[in-house]
């Protein structure tokens, strides 16, 4: 159980951020839900967790602007007191070759799911370190490992995020702070959907268990990484893909 647990939850307004939200809350967490544009799906998630009896407020903040991520922080520590568990989920696909790639978009897609995961962890360690104790799961994706075509931006940021989260576990590791990474395969999502028309029978070719993941398989992994069960897990990628990619 995370019961007296406060988590932050980046990109929780929809997808897999938002089951996350629902997996930790029903844990016992209490949840601190970033999101960017979706104002009123972070207003419903957190009304929602509150009708369940959890504690959850919404934050709005681009997670990519050290100043907006340091505002929040800030807020949320005002409020909860503390943040024992940072999820680093807001991320974003863009679809060029690289030889058509502007540098608007490279900057865009590495910014969101990789600088923002800098941004986020190094305001949130202080506290982590002061109390001994903390939890960073970090969403990289099986492109990290795979390539993806019309993604090499997105790859190479979800590959550096997996050299960060072993970097930082040997870091934290000594102050009782894990950091662990879990990286999807295809999940039912906004992400997933606009790119799988005419590709899904490939798709589920490709994929052992012959079905797309849901938000909660992946959130689910995330919750076991954040509880006490996981004590002695860190620097581990945890793969939630349907066998798409093994090992
Ligand atoms: P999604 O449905 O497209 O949701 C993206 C989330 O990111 C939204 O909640 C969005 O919030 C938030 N976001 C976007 N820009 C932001 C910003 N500047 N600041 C804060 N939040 C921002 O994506 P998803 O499929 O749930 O993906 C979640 C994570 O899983 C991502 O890191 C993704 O790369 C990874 N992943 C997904 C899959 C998959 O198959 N779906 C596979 C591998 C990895 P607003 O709507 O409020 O802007």
């Amino acid at each position: 159980m995370l019961t007296g647990r406060v988590a932050l939850v980046t990109g929780a307004s929809r997808g897999i951020g938002r089951a996350i939200v629902w997996a930790l809350a029903e844990q016992g967490a209490t949840v601190a839900i970033n999101y960017h544009a979706s104002e009123a799906a972070a207003i419903e998630l957190t009304e929602g967790i509150k009708s369940r009896g959890g504690r959850a407020l919404p934050y709005q903040a681009d997670v990519t602007d050290p100043g907006q991520v340091a505002d929040m922080i800030s807020k949320i520590k005002d409020t909860f007191g503390k943040i024992d568990i940072l999820v680093n989920n807001a991320g974003m696909m863009a679809d060029s070759l690289v030889i058509d790639m502007s540098l608007e978009e490279w900057d865009q897609v590495i910014n969101l799911n990789l600088r923002s995961v800098f941004l986020c962890t190094r305001a949130v360690v202080p506290g982590m370190l002061s109390q001994s104790w903390g939890r960073i799961i970090n969403i990289s994706s099986q492109a990290a490992l795979t390539g993806s075509r019309r993604h090499a931006h997105y790859a190479a940021a979800k590959a550096g995020l997996l050299g960060f989260t072993y970097s930082l576990a040997k870091e934290l590791g000594p102050h009782g702070i894990t950091v662990n990474a879990v990286s999807p395969g295809r999940i039912k999502t906004d992400m997933i959907f606009a790119r799988m028309e005419g590709r899904e029978e490939e798709w589920l070719q490709q994929t052992p268990l012959r079905r797309l993941g849901n938000a909660s398989e992946v959130a689910a992994a995330v919750a076991f990484l954040a509880s006490p069960e996981a004590s002695y897990i860190t620097g581990v990628n945890l793969n939630v893909n349907g066998g798409l990619l093994m090992g």
